[in-house]
């Protein structure tokens, strides 16, 4: 595990921020662009938000606002019908019952529409530093494919991340995954030859000792 660590450290830094863009002072601008991230790009949603965010200004503009006007206002970004509903209800919520202002703690922040534990973790590590991991389906694959979990449901995965990884790298390990899993660890087709993980990894271990044994009875 310090093998794995050190090297993603080397390989990626250590400051490694949300990729959505939002105002610092304005959490509910990452919580609803975290929202609209489901199934897209964040490149996408950095573009549709970026207007968003100057039409409806706070909160309260989005608990106010009609609902085909704002399904029309993020179409591009898809499942809109879905996420427009969401949006909107989990405005209503903040304003109705936390002041709105974004809650801190992961059952209160699931209890909002469109909210589930992955969401809720990237607000909990980006906006009030609390030692939260993101389980998103790069840091799935990677964490299997490493040896560092046998589960696939993100929970499970999530709680076996928090069991062997140190707390100063619950945050990092989703930013620096996504990082590997986009560039190297790719699905279907992993680049095992060019990454910096081999020596540590479970998978690079078990698919070269089928090589060697196949080479064995070649010869
Ligand atoms: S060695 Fe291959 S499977 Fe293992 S982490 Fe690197 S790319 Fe992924």
């Amino acid at each position: 595990m310090e093998g794995i660590l050190r090297l993603l450290d080397e390989h990626y830094g250590t400051d490694l921020g949300a990729t959505l863009d939002y105002a610092p002072d304005k959490a509910w601008q990452l919580l609803f662009s975290t929202i609209l991230s489901a199934q897209c790009t964040d490149a996408r949603v950095n573009m549709v938000t970026k207007d968003l965010y100057v039409k409806y200004p706070n909160v309260q503009a989005f608990a106010d606002a009609d609902l085909a006007e704002l399904e029309q206002d993020i179409h591009s970004i898809g499942f809109y019908h879905a996420k427009a509903r969401n949006l909107i209800g989990c405005a209503k919520k903040l304003v109705s019952e936390f002041g709105g202002e974004v809650p801190r703690t992961i059952e209160e922040l699931t209890s909002l529409p469109g909210v589930g534990r992955k969401t809720a973790n990237v607000v909990r590590g980006n906006v009030f530093h609390d030692p939260s991991i993101v389980v998103d389906t790069h840091v799935k694959r990677v964490t299997n494919r490493l040896g560092l979990t046998n589960e696939t449901e993100p929970a499970r995965v999530e709680q076996d991340l928090m069991k062997c990884l140190p707390k100063d790298h619950w945050i990092l390990i989703n930013l620096q995954g996504i990082t590997l899993g986009r560039e190297i660890c790719k699905a279907p087709t992993p680049r095992c030859d060019a990454c910096f993980l081999a020596e540590y990894c479970r998978k690079y271990e078990k698919d070269h000792k089928k090589d060697r044994q196949r080479a064995g009875k070649e010869s």
